[in-house]
Protein backbone atom coordinates (compact mmCIF):
# COMPACT_ATOMS: atom_id res chain seq x y z
CA UNK A 1 0.00 0.00 0.00
CA UNK A 2 1.44 3.16 -1.20
CA UNK A 3 0.33 6.52 0.84
CA UNK A 4 1.56 10.09 0.17
CA UNK A 5 1.57 12.14 2.42
CA UNK A 6 2.01 15.95 3.36
CA UNK A 7 1.97 18.38 6.49
CA UNK A 8 2.79 22.27 6.97
CA UNK A 9 4.17 20.67 10.31
CA UNK A 10 7.41 21.89 10.20
CA UNK A 11 8.67 17.99 11.23
CA UNK A 12 6.83 15.79 9.02
CA UNK A 13 9.14 12.70 9.71
CA UNK A 14 7.51 12.83 12.93
CA UNK A 15 4.23 12.28 11.45
CA UNK A 16 5.24 9.75 8.82
CA UNK A 17 6.71 7.79 11.67
CA UNK A 18 3.70 8.18 13.57
CA UNK A 19 1.70 6.66 10.92
CA UNK A 20 3.81 3.91 10.00
CA UNK A 21 4.03 2.45 13.34
CA UNK A 22 0.42 1.32 13.11
CA UNK A 23 0.65 0.63 9.18
CA UNK A 24 4.20 -1.31 9.21
CA UNK A 25 3.77 -2.53 5.46
CA UNK A 26 2.76 0.80 3.93
CA UNK A 27 5.21 3.09 1.95
CA UNK A 28 4.62 6.14 3.37
CA UNK A 29 6.26 8.68 1.32
CA UNK A 30 6.38 12.42 1.88
CA UNK A 31 5.41 15.15 -0.51
CA UNK A 32 7.08 16.71 -2.69
CA UNK A 33 9.98 14.01 -2.59
CA UNK A 34 8.00 11.01 -3.80
CA UNK A 35 8.43 11.49 -7.38
CA UNK A 36 5.79 9.61 -9.18
CA UNK A 37 4.90 6.94 -7.16
CA UNK A 38 1.08 6.03 -7.39
CA UNK A 39 -0.35 6.59 -3.86
CA UNK A 40 -3.64 4.10 -3.32
CA UNK A 41 -4.43 6.93 -0.28
CA UNK A 42 -3.83 10.91 0.68
CA UNK A 43 -3.11 12.04 3.90
CA UNK A 44 -2.46 15.54 4.24
CA UNK A 45 -3.06 18.63 5.80
CA UNK A 46 -2.77 21.97 3.87
CA UNK A 47 -1.04 20.35 0.61
CA UNK A 48 -0.32 22.58 -2.50
CA UNK A 49 -1.68 23.26 -5.39
CA UNK A 50 0.92 20.55 -7.50
CA UNK A 51 0.19 17.57 -4.38
CA UNK A 52 -2.17 15.33 -6.53
CA UNK A 53 -0.65 16.15 -9.93
CA UNK A 54 0.01 12.66 -11.96
CA UNK A 55 -1.83 10.79 -9.19
CA UNK A 56 -4.76 8.22 -10.43
CA UNK A 57 -4.90 5.88 -8.04
CA UNK A 58 -5.82 7.61 -4.82
CA UNK A 59 -8.90 5.54 -3.04
CA UNK A 60 -9.47 8.32 -0.05
CA UNK A 61 -7.83 11.21 0.90
CA UNK A 62 -7.50 11.85 4.91
CA UNK A 63 -7.34 15.41 6.47
CA UNK A 64 -5.23 15.93 9.16
CA UNK A 65 -8.17 18.00 10.98
CA UNK A 66 -12.00 18.16 11.88
CA UNK A 67 -12.31 21.26 9.33
CA UNK A 68 -12.29 20.76 5.89
CA UNK A 69 -12.58 23.80 3.89
CA UNK A 70 -8.77 23.56 2.76
CA UNK A 71 -9.16 20.52 1.58
CA UNK A 72 -12.29 21.29 -0.30
CA UNK A 73 -11.00 24.13 -1.79
CA UNK A 74 -7.94 22.22 -2.78
CA UNK A 75 -8.12 22.64 -7.00
CA UNK A 76 -7.87 19.15 -7.51
CA UNK A 77 -11.16 18.31 -5.35
CA UNK A 78 -13.22 20.41 -8.07
CA UNK A 79 -12.56 18.70 -11.27
CA UNK A 80 -11.30 15.71 -12.65
CA UNK A 81 -11.20 11.90 -10.63
CA UNK A 82 -10.82 13.42 -7.23
CA UNK A 83 -14.50 14.70 -7.96
CA UNK A 84 -15.36 11.29 -6.36
CA UNK A 85 -12.71 10.09 -4.16
CA UNK A 86 -13.96 10.38 -0.65
CA UNK A 87 -12.49 12.71 1.71
CA UNK A 88 -12.58 12.09 5.57
CA UNK A 89 -11.70 13.95 8.23
CA UNK A 90 -10.85 13.38 11.83
CA UNK A 91 -13.28 12.61 14.87
CA UNK A 92 -12.37 13.91 17.63
CA UNK A 93 -8.99 12.54 18.22
CA UNK A 94 -8.45 14.24 21.04
CA UNK A 95 -9.70 17.63 20.35
CA UNK A 96 -12.88 17.55 21.65
CA UNK A 97 -11.41 17.48 25.55
CA UNK A 98 -9.06 20.28 24.52
CA UNK A 99 -12.41 22.43 23.02
CA UNK A 100 -13.76 21.60 26.41
CA UNK A 101 -10.81 22.99 28.02
CA UNK A 102 -10.59 26.15 25.99
CA UNK A 103 -14.43 27.18 26.20
CA UNK A 104 -14.72 26.11 29.89
CA UNK A 105 -11.63 28.81 30.83
CA UNK A 106 -13.26 31.10 28.73
CA UNK A 107 -16.79 30.72 30.13
CA UNK A 108 -14.99 31.09 33.56
CA UNK A 109 -13.02 34.28 32.85
CA UNK A 110 -15.91 35.91 31.92
CA UNK A 111 -18.67 34.42 34.58
CA UNK A 112 -16.27 35.58 37.35
CA UNK A 113 -15.44 39.30 35.85
CA UNK A 114 -11.28 38.49 35.58
CA UNK A 115 -11.06 40.80 33.47
CA UNK A 116 -13.08 43.82 35.40
CA UNK A 117 -10.85 42.36 38.73
CA UNK A 118 -7.93 42.72 36.37
CA UNK A 119 -8.38 46.59 34.84
CA UNK A 120 -9.35 47.34 38.93
CA UNK A 121 -6.03 46.28 40.05
CA UNK A 122 -3.77 48.24 37.30
CA UNK A 123 -5.82 51.03 38.72
CA UNK A 124 -5.36 50.09 42.41
CA UNK A 125 -9.07 49.43 42.72
CA UNK A 126 -10.07 47.27 45.85
CA UNK A 127 -13.63 47.06 44.63
CA UNK A 128 -16.28 43.97 44.90
CA UNK A 129 -18.39 43.15 41.80
CA UNK A 130 -21.78 41.23 42.16
CA UNK A 131 -20.59 37.57 41.52
CA UNK A 132 -22.80 35.97 38.62
CA UNK A 133 -23.95 32.31 39.60
CA UNK A 134 -23.12 30.07 36.72
CA UNK A 135 -26.58 28.38 37.15
CA UNK A 136 -28.41 31.06 35.48
CA UNK A 137 -25.59 31.77 32.63
CA UNK A 138 -26.44 30.06 29.47
CA UNK A 139 -23.44 28.56 27.35
CA UNK A 140 -24.83 28.52 23.54
CA UNK A 141 -23.33 26.41 20.87
CA UNK A 142 -23.30 26.74 17.63
CA UNK A 143 -22.93 23.44 15.74
CA UNK A 144 -24.41 20.05 17.82
CA UNK A 145 -21.30 17.97 15.57
CA UNK A 146 -18.90 15.89 17.15
CA UNK A 147 -16.96 18.96 18.83
CA UNK A 148 -20.29 21.16 19.88
CA UNK A 149 -21.71 18.16 21.48
CA UNK A 150 -18.91 17.53 24.05
CA UNK A 151 -18.62 21.18 24.78
CA UNK A 152 -22.57 21.46 25.24
CA UNK A 153 -22.47 18.48 27.48
CA UNK A 154 -19.56 19.40 29.58
CA UNK A 155 -20.61 22.88 30.16
CA UNK A 156 -23.93 21.23 31.49
CA UNK A 157 -22.00 19.09 33.31
CA UNK A 158 -19.99 21.67 35.13
CA UNK A 159 -23.26 23.46 36.06
CA UNK A 160 -23.92 25.67 33.31
CA UNK A 161 -27.13 26.37 31.61
CA UNK A 162 -26.37 24.21 28.30
CA UNK A 163 -28.16 25.49 24.75
CA UNK A 164 -27.27 24.27 21.21
CA UNK A 165 -28.48 25.42 18.04
CA UNK A 166 -28.10 23.34 14.89
CA UNK A 167 -29.08 22.09 11.31
CA UNK A 168 -30.56 18.47 11.84
CA UNK A 169 -32.38 17.07 15.01
CA UNK A 170 -30.46 16.76 17.78
CA UNK A 171 -31.28 15.34 21.30
CA UNK A 172 -28.74 15.74 23.66
CA UNK A 173 -29.46 14.95 27.32
CA UNK A 174 -29.27 18.34 29.55
CA UNK A 175 -28.96 20.45 26.45
CA UNK A 176 -31.67 22.25 25.26
CA UNK A 177 -31.34 22.24 21.51
CA UNK A 178 -32.78 24.67 19.10
CA UNK A 179 -33.09 23.65 15.44
CA UNK A 180 -32.47 25.69 11.87
CA UNK A 181 -32.56 28.61 10.87
CA UNK A 182 -35.84 29.85 12.37
CA UNK A 183 -34.79 29.27 15.13
CA UNK A 184 -31.60 31.01 15.79
CA UNK A 185 -32.91 34.49 16.83
CA UNK A 186 -34.56 32.89 19.77
CA UNK A 187 -31.53 30.40 20.59
CA UNK A 188 -29.43 33.43 20.30
CA UNK A 189 -31.86 35.98 22.74
CA UNK A 190 -30.63 33.75 25.45
CA UNK A 191 -27.13 32.69 25.15
CA UNK A 192 -24.99 34.81 27.49
CA UNK A 193 -21.71 33.21 26.17
CA UNK A 194 -21.77 32.28 22.06
CA UNK A 195 -19.64 29.51 21.18
CA UNK A 196 -18.79 28.71 17.71
CA UNK A 197 -18.13 25.56 16.60
CA UNK A 198 -19.65 25.26 13.06
CA UNK A 199 -18.17 24.26 9.99
CA UNK A 200 -17.24 27.04 7.66
CA UNK A 201 -19.34 26.65 4.76
CA UNK A 202 -21.58 29.43 2.66
CA UNK A 203 -23.87 29.03 4.89
CA UNK A 204 -22.26 29.89 8.10
CA UNK A 205 -20.12 32.04 6.74
CA UNK A 206 -20.55 35.67 8.69
CA UNK A 207 -22.95 34.43 10.68
CA UNK A 208 -21.59 36.25 13.61
CA UNK A 209 -22.47 39.16 12.35
CA UNK A 210 -23.81 42.39 13.68
CA UNK A 211 -27.68 41.53 13.58
CA UNK A 212 -27.39 38.19 14.72
CA UNK A 213 -24.80 39.15 17.55
CA UNK A 214 -27.04 42.32 18.33
CA UNK A 215 -29.67 39.58 19.19
CA UNK A 216 -27.35 38.34 22.22
CA UNK A 217 -28.96 39.82 25.81
CA UNK A 218 -26.36 43.06 26.88
CA UNK A 219 -23.43 42.23 28.26
CA UNK A 220 -23.04 38.80 26.55
CA UNK A 221 -19.20 37.35 25.34
CA UNK A 222 -18.59 35.53 22.48
CA UNK A 223 -16.32 32.69 21.47
CA UNK A 224 -14.99 32.15 18.44
CA UNK A 225 -13.10 28.81 17.66
CA UNK A 226 -14.50 27.64 14.58
CA UNK A 227 -13.20 29.38 11.78
CA UNK A 228 -12.11 32.93 10.96
CA UNK A 229 -15.32 34.12 8.04
CA UNK A 230 -17.54 33.05 10.43
CA UNK A 231 -16.93 36.56 12.39
CA UNK A 232 -17.78 39.85 10.64
CA UNK A 233 -14.70 41.67 13.00
CA UNK A 234 -15.94 45.18 12.35
CA UNK A 235 -19.59 44.19 13.62
CA UNK A 236 -17.61 42.91 16.46
CA UNK A 237 -15.77 45.89 17.22
CA UNK A 238 -19.12 47.68 16.99
CA UNK A 239 -20.99 45.92 19.47
CA UNK A 240 -18.25 46.14 21.87
CA UNK A 241 -17.16 49.50 21.22
CA UNK A 242 -21.04 50.69 22.07
CA UNK A 243 -20.98 47.52 25.10
CA UNK A 244 -23.69 45.65 23.61
CA UNK A 245 -20.98 42.79 24.11
CA UNK A 246 -18.66 42.58 26.68
CA UNK A 247 -15.77 40.69 25.20
CA UNK A 248 -14.47 37.68 23.25
CA UNK A 249 -11.87 35.37 22.67
CA UNK A 250 -11.10 34.70 19.30
CA UNK A 251 -8.83 32.05 18.38
CA UNK A 252 -9.57 32.03 14.57
CA UNK A 253 -9.10 34.28 11.57
CA UNK A 254 -9.86 34.76 8.12
CA UNK A 255 -6.18 35.43 7.88
CA UNK A 256 -3.41 33.75 10.21
CA UNK A 257 -1.42 34.70 11.64
CA UNK A 258 -3.78 37.65 12.71
CA UNK A 259 -1.83 40.88 10.61
CA UNK A 260 -0.14 43.13 13.18
CA UNK A 261 -2.77 46.21 11.38
CA UNK A 262 -5.87 44.33 13.19
CA UNK A 263 -7.42 46.82 15.72
CA UNK A 264 -8.35 43.11 17.44
CA UNK A 265 -4.77 42.80 18.67
CA UNK A 266 -4.93 45.75 20.99
CA UNK A 267 -8.46 45.64 21.91
CA UNK A 268 -9.06 45.52 26.12
CA UNK A 269 -11.92 43.11 25.50
CA UNK A 270 -10.52 41.29 23.51
CA UNK A 271 -8.41 38.00 24.16
CA UNK A 272 -6.74 36.75 20.95
CA UNK A 273 -4.81 32.96 20.88
CA UNK A 274 -3.27 31.23 17.22
CA UNK A 275 -5.29 29.15 16.19
CA UNK A 276 -4.75 26.95 19.67
CA UNK A 277 -8.29 26.01 21.12
CA UNK A 278 -7.88 22.44 19.42
CA UNK A 279 -4.46 21.52 18.04
CA UNK A 280 -4.15 17.78 16.09
CA UNK A 281 -2.44 15.86 18.60
CA UNK A 282 0.29 13.05 16.33
CA UNK A 283 -0.37 10.03 18.07
CA UNK A 284 -4.04 10.19 18.42
CA UNK A 285 -4.94 11.21 14.58
CA UNK A 286 -2.07 9.22 13.23
CA UNK A 287 -3.47 6.13 15.17
CA UNK A 288 -6.88 7.31 14.00
CA UNK A 289 -6.45 7.08 10.54
CA UNK A 290 -4.27 4.13 10.27
CA UNK A 291 -7.02 2.15 11.79
CA UNK A 292 -9.90 3.96 8.98
CA UNK A 293 -7.11 2.61 6.16
CA UNK A 294 -7.46 -0.84 7.72
CA UNK A 295 -10.85 -0.86 8.01
CA UNK A 296 -11.20 0.33 3.73
CA UNK A 297 -8.95 -2.10 3.43
CA UNK A 298 -10.92 -4.81 5.00
CA UNK A 299 -14.22 -3.59 3.12
CA UNK A 300 -15.49 -2.08 5.88
CA UNK A 301 -17.73 0.99 6.16
CA UNK A 302 -15.72 4.48 6.95
CA UNK A 303 -16.30 7.09 9.56
CA UNK A 304 -16.25 11.15 9.55
CA UNK A 305 -16.33 10.85 5.26
CA UNK A 306 -17.19 14.60 4.32
CA UNK A 307 -20.83 14.94 2.55
CA UNK A 308 -19.06 17.48 -0.46
CA UNK A 309 -22.94 18.45 -1.02
CA UNK A 310 -23.00 20.18 2.43
CA UNK A 311 -19.42 21.31 2.78
CA UNK A 312 -18.66 19.52 6.03
P1 LIG B 1 -19.00 18.29 12.68
O1 LIG B 1 -19.05 18.19 11.19
O2 LIG B 1 -19.04 17.05 13.48
O3 LIG B 1 -20.17 19.22 13.19
C1 LIG B 1 -20.64 20.33 12.55
C2 LIG B 1 -22.03 20.65 13.10
O4 LIG B 1 -22.45 21.91 12.60
C3 LIG B 1 -23.06 19.61 12.69
O5 LIG B 1 -23.80 19.21 13.81
C4 LIG B 1 -23.92 20.37 11.68
O6 LIG B 1 -25.29 20.02 11.65
C5 LIG B 1 -23.79 21.79 12.15
N1 LIG B 1 -24.06 22.71 11.06
C6 LIG B 1 -23.44 22.79 9.86
N2 LIG B 1 -23.97 23.76 9.11
C7 LIG B 1 -24.97 24.30 9.83
C8 LIG B 1 -25.88 25.34 9.60
N3 LIG B 1 -25.89 26.01 8.44
N4 LIG B 1 -26.78 25.63 10.55
C9 LIG B 1 -26.77 24.95 11.73
N5 LIG B 1 -25.93 23.94 12.02
C10 LIG B 1 -25.03 23.62 11.08
O7 LIG B 1 -17.67 19.13 13.00
P2 LIG B 1 -16.81 19.16 14.35
O8 LIG B 1 -17.74 19.33 15.50
O9 LIG B 1 -15.83 18.07 14.38
O10 LIG B 1 -16.00 20.52 14.10
C11 LIG B 1 -16.68 21.75 13.94
C12 LIG B 1 -15.74 22.80 13.38
O11 LIG B 1 -14.81 23.21 14.38
C13 LIG B 1 -14.85 22.37 12.23
O12 LIG B 1 -15.53 22.35 11.00
C14 LIG B 1 -13.78 23.42 12.25
O13 LIG B 1 -14.19 24.54 11.49
C15 LIG B 1 -13.71 23.83 13.72
N6 LIG B 1 -12.46 23.38 14.37
C16 LIG B 1 -11.62 24.34 14.87
C17 LIG B 1 -10.45 23.98 15.50
C18 LIG B 1 -9.56 25.01 16.13
O14 LIG B 1 -8.45 24.71 16.56
N7 LIG B 1 -9.99 26.25 16.26
C19 LIG B 1 -10.05 22.56 15.62
C20 LIG B 1 -11.03 21.64 15.11
C21 LIG B 1 -12.19 22.05 14.49
P3 LIG B 1 -25.87 18.62 11.09
O15 LIG B 1 -25.95 17.73 12.25
O16 LIG B 1 -27.20 18.95 10.54
O17 LIG B 1 -24.93 18.15 10.01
Amino acid sequence: MNILFYTTDAEPQRWVEALQQHLPQARIATFPEHGQAQADYAVCWKPPADFFNGQRGIKAVFNIAAGVDYILAHPAMQSGYLHGVPIVRLGDAGMAAQMEEYVLAATLRWQRQLDTYAAQQRAGVWKMLTPVNRSVVNVGVLGLGVLGTHVARSMQRFGYQAIGWNRSERQIEGVDCSIGDGALGSFLARTNVLVCLLPLTESTRGILNRANMARLPQGAHVINIGRGPHLVEADLLALLDSRHLSGATLDVFPEEPLPAASPLWRHPQVLITPHVSATTLREESMAQIADKIRRLEAGHPLTDVVDRSKGY
